[in-house]
């Protein structure tokens, strides 16, 4: 992390100076804002700390809760939301506390007496084959913790105004905040206008009824009981996760963090049809039971149950993301993020996670935009990237939840859930989603050139050598999230290409870089060489790759980097993600997805494609 950058620095690092929105913050809501963030769920948490780095922008998120989620529900955080962690600063912490899912293993009933069951594969879970990043069960409450921790330590200085209830709202035709919102609290009501809403109010959300959105989709007739307990056993699984299809019905297992509680999802069989949700009130004696029942021949003696609930499994996505009903590609002003638009079953542990990839989907957006630093078309692409992804997670849980859900005479071969979960991998994990051409993903012309780095999908990033100090460091987890875009320009084989490209790149870059900010304050430009760390010196790079920022003019040295193997790695990043040779330029947007690759020689191409996406800068 670098940091001492505006002169030293004593205290945390992570606490960056309060600047504009966030010196003097007011404490009462204002009555004009420029966002308007409406719950403090996983989607609207992450808004808030990405909009904690734009400073220029008046930001608030409102809460109907008096405070701060004491009991979360969701707990199971995929890959790539701890990826998305690493960028908002808190990666290392929440691994330290969560419970670390190394395996997964299958249930069945047993040949000899099938009303036991026994084990029928053990299987390594998927993360460490995916990424370096791991799969996790952590409290949802924890993961909000962090994130109000980083909106707060932001430059804007987010915090949320809780128990303050969104009541309704209008969107005006034109004014500076069109969308007038009506709100209570213990006061009483009160107006505020906005010049953006953003709904991240949940399943039950408000605006989405505000804006005429509809919620398309159903209840399946098929219950489930969860519960975290704590309890004494001879499962011999309680510290691992498992899926057990018994004669008595299904069992989902999730050991959670701390050592002792697990998560218990139990299968309450199918709900019939004028049962009006009494199956809700099942009381939690019926679902031990039924757990023990499931568990056969082992026991479970319940010592303390921490929460439970019941629900009936129901799939759901709103027929659009924001408030532009008409087809008129007139600017969005509302936008709905996480179960607000998308619900589905609890088993495939998805909701939390792709909530909050929509909250990182739009933040930077918003920034942007506000900032002046793109045009506001570039506010439809929210929609239009996350309504399929929505679909897709639908299409994934309605799936596995029927396989979870299926009895042992229709399981022909007890290994192909096993097979199914592994096989489906990217999905869960979080890393299938890829954006198709737009104002934002360029074409796939030059995708040969960089074929590791798949255009629309996040940066998978790799181990590489920091050229100042030698020491071996992962690319992608430089950057921070922070609204930047990162531009990667690896080197030709001996680096002449590169120093050119860096020379007139630079021009366009300042194109769309305001004057009186720092030269990488729009695009962190890193170049990766292939020669070897020992024979590079950043004094001679490019000025691109060097650049004096900040109020005392330090040169960073943190911009070049050289391709291993070197004495503490063997990866060769060139090889490892299919790079060509002759060099290749990856741009990668704020929230970490490939933008464009282009050759060294394509500047006409990179200045092509950032006039789309960016206006010039004033
Ligand atoms: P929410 O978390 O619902 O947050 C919405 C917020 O808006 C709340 O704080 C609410 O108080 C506030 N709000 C609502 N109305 C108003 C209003 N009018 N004014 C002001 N504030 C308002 N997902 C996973 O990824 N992994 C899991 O393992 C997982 N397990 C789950 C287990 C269970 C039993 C359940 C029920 C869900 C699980 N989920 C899981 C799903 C996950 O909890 C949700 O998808 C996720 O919380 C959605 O986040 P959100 O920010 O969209 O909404």
């Amino acid at each position: 992390m670098q940091f001492h950058h505006h002169g030293y620095v004593s205290q945390d690092p992570r606490v960056l100076p309060a600047s504009g929105t966030g010196v003097d913050r007011p404490t009462d809501l204002p009555d004009e804002v420029d966002v308007l963030i409406v719950g403090s769920g996983p989607a609207g948490m992450l808004l808030a700390a990405q909009m904690s780095q734009f400073p220029e922008v008046t930001t608030r998120i409102i809460e109907k809760r008096e405070g701060r989620l004491e009991l979360g529900q969701a707990d199971g955080i995929q890959p790539r939301s701890v990826e998305t962690f690493q960028a908002f600063g808190f990666a290392e912490r929440i691994i330290a506390e969560a419970y670390n899912i190394g395996w997964m293993n299958f249930w069945g009933p047993d040949p000899e007496n099938p009303r036991n069951i026994r084990r029928t594969s053990r299987t390594a879970d998927y993360a460490y084959d995916i990424c370096e990043f791991p799969h996790l069960i952590v409290n949802q409450a924890r993961v909000l913790d962090y994130f109000a921790e980083a909106a707060a330590h932001g430059p804007a200085r987010i915090v949320p105004d809780y128990g303050v209830e969104f009541a309704g709202l209008v969107v005006h035709e034109d004014g500076d905040f069109p969308v007038e919102v009506n709100l209570k609290d213990a006061e009483g009501e009160r107006t505020v206008r906005a010049k953006f809403v953003v709904g991240c109010d949940g399943a039950r959300s408000g605006v989405r009824d505000a804006i005429g959105r509809k919620h398309v989709g159903g209840v399946s007739a098929h219950a489930w009981g969860v519960m975290d307990v704590l309890v004494n056993t001879d499962f011999p699984d309680w510290r691992t996760k498992c899926a057990i299809n018994a004669e008595a019905g299904n069992i989902l297992h999730i050991p959670r963090e701390g050592g002792y509680l697990s998560r218990m999802y139990i299968d309450l069989g199918e709900v019939p049809e004028d049962d009006q949700h009494r199956v809700r009130q099942t009381p939690i004696e019926t679902i031990i039971a039924k757990a023990n029942e499931i568990l056969h021949p082992y026991t479970l003696d319940v010592r303390e149950v921490a929460w439970h609930s019941v629900y009936e499994v129901g799939h759901r996505v709103t027929d659009g993301f924001d408030d532009v009903i008409d087809g008129s590609g007139r600017t969005p002003r509302v936008f709905l993020t996480g179960d607000a638009c998308h619900t589905h079953s609890a088993k495939a542990g998805q909701g939390m996670n792709v909530s909050m990839q929509d909250g990182f989907n739009l933040g930077w957006k918003l920034g942007a935009v506000l900032t002046g630093r793109s045009p506001e078309s570039l506010l439809a692409t929210y929609g239009a990237e996350r309504r399929p992804v929505a679909q897709q997670l639908i299409d994934f849980d309605r799936e596995w939840s029927s396989l979870m859900a299926r009895k042992p005479e229709e399981i022909s071969d007890p290994n192909d859930l096993a097979t199914y979960y592994l096989a489906t991998a990217e999905f869960p994990s979080g890393f299938m989603t890829q954006y198709t051409e737009s104002m934002i993903t360029g074409s796939d012309a030059h995708q040969t050139l960089a074929a590791g780095f798949p255009l629309g999908k996040r940066f998978t990033s790799a181990e590489v050598v920091r050229v100042a100090d030698g020491n071996v460091v992962h690319l992608g987890h430089h950057a921070r999230a922070d609204g930047r875009w990162r531009v990667y320009a690896f080197g030709d084989r001996d680096g002449t290409a590169l120093s050119a490209w860096a020379l007139s790149a630079a021009e366009v870059f300042a194109r769309f870089t305001p004057s009186d900010a720092d030269v990488d304050a729009v695009f962190d430009v890193k170049a990766v060489h292939q020669q070897p760390f020992e024979e590079l010196e950043v004094t001679t790079m490019p000025e691109l790759f060097r650049p004096r920022t900040g109020p005392l003019g330090l040169a960073d040295w943190e911009k070049a980097y050289a391709a291993g193997p070197s004495k503490w790695t063997q990866t060769d990043i060139f090889e490892a993600r299919e790079l060509s040779r002759d060099g290749v330029v990856v741009v990668v947007r704020p929230d970490q997805y490939v933008a464009a690759i282009l050759p060294l020689e394509g500047v006409d191409e990179l200045a092509a494609f950032l006039e789309g996406a960016f206006l010039p800068a004033s």
